[in-house]
């Protein structure tokens, strides 16, 4: 096949960013701030980014510094201000006052609208150049000064080529940036929960002010609110399960059983937008990075949804190397960009622990172990009766700590 430059774009470019998820788009955003030229590329249309459902919950300092870098205007406008979760246990109700413990808060704003809001700076104010639909992209040549990044233009078919200093590998999970790591450079550290969660859109109002976590011999369950009229649900399955075993009536029945506490009101139930089953794992690439490539995000690190970590962490990636790219192409010696990956690693790493920790708290009980049974309702007990316990856990929660 014939192999043509991106003309009348610039066949070189400083940086080539591959995903335009939310670690993709920010780094992006920061270039473009700083002048600096760079393509992002996406394997999906941008109709469909800007709609794909996912995350939520966003900590308090990534949206610090979001709007530190004019990129939270809709979100500070829209999004909801949260400062407690609910924990539902033995048919009661135990609310952890997490902002009365800390100060700090947690914002609820659907991924897909971040997306939206992080693609429309990127392109339409800040003339970021975004190449959408593309097929088969392949990084080529890390371990040089100029790697190049090749893929097929979705409307000619040809196979295109971009030469560049740096290539940004955000394209989460399953990539091709991760997938060009020579096999002897990295470690893919990985777990498997050995659980399925069924992931589920409710065109339902929230049915309380705060998340709730359900903790239930049948398994956990969750609500999180995402906008005023729609709300998601979490199931606990086995993993592997088909979702089309999960009737409406069956999904109802299941949450309003392991969501069950004294007095609370009765959850409003609504037609179901997305049912798909989540195979609960993580893992860690170690190093982050391999020559010119830099990864960030989902195609770094995989957190598996249960404390609302991901996006944040794929965030925190973003403005650490959005920061150390600008800096080093305007002339410094480099030492952002050499301590990117352990810096990443870090704050990675604590929010893998937390996530396991919390996986046992929510899973526990119905593990069929009443030896795992008991430990997990001590747990719980300790959020409860322990001040320090509770400082912790809120700390880990809110990712509030100040040094990882
Ligand atoms: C149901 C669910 C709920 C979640 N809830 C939360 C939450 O409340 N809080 C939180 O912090 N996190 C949450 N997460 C995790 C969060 O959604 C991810 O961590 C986040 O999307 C990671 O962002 P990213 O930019 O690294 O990757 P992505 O968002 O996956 O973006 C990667 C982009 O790369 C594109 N791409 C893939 N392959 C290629 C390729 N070969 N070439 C070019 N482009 C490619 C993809 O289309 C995508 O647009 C949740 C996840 C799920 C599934």
């Amino acid at each position: 096949m014939r192999v043509t430059t991106d003309s009348p774009s610039p066949r070189h470019v400083p940086v080539v960013v591959v995903g335009a998820g939310p670690a993709g788009l920010t780094v992006g955003n920061i270039l473009r701030a700083a002048s600096v030229d760079c393509v992002v590329l996406e394997a999906e249309s941008r109709e469909f980014i800007e709609r794909r459902p996912r995350a939520g919950v966003i900590e308090e300092g990534a949206v610090r510094s979001l709007q530190r870098r004019g990129l939270a205007d809709n979100l500070s406008k829209r999004a909801q201000r949260h400062s407690s979760c609910e924990f539902r246990f033995g048919g009661e109700r135990y609310r952890f006052p997490y902002t009365d413990l800390t100060g700090r808060h947690h914002w609820v704003y659907p991924q897909p609208l971040l997306v939206a809001d992080l693609a429309h700076e990127y392109v339409d104010v800040r003339g970021g150049d975004a190449r959408f639909s593309v097929r088969d992209v392949a990084l080529h040549d890390l371990d040089t000064a100029r790697p190049s990044v090749t893929y097929t233009c979705p409307d000619t078919g040809e196979l295109r080529s971009l030469t560049c200093d740096f290539v940004v590998g955000a394209d989460g999970p399953r990539g091709a940036a991760r997938a060009a790591l020579p096999t002897a450079h990295a470690r893919i550290a990985r777990h498997d929960y050995g659980i399925g969660w069924l992931a589920l859109l409710a065109e339902a109002p929230p049915s309380s002010d705060c998340v709730l976590f359900g903790v239930h011999p049948n398994g956990f369950a969750g609500h999180m609110a995402r906008s005023p009229g729609v709300t998601r649900y979490y199931l606990q399955c086995p993993p592997g399960d088909d979702p089309e075993n999960w009737s409406p009536d069956r999904v109802w029945s299941e949450l309003h059983q392991r969501l069950e506490g004294a007095d609370a009101p009765a959850l409003t139930e609504g037609p179901l937008t997305e049912k798909r089953v989540l195979d609960m794992h993580d893992y860690v690439v170690e190093p982050m990075t391999y020559g010119r490539l830099f990864l960030a995000g989902d195609s770094a690190h995989l957190v598996a949804p249960i404390a609302a970590k991901g996006m944040n962490l794929a965030l925190h990636d973003a403005f650490l190397l959005g920061d150390a790219l600008v800096a080093y192409l305007d002339g410094d010696d480099g030492t952002g960009l050499d301590g990117y990956s352990e810096a990443c690693l870090r704050r990675a790493w604590d929010y893998q622990e937390f996530s396991q920790w919390l996986s046992e708290v929510f899973h526990g009980a119905a593990s069929g172990d009443p030896f795992r049974a008991g430990t997990t309702f001590a747990r719980l007990r300790r959020l409860f009766t322990s001040p320090a316990a509770a400082a912790a856990f809120a700390e880990q929660y809110l990712g509030a700590s100040e040094r990882y």
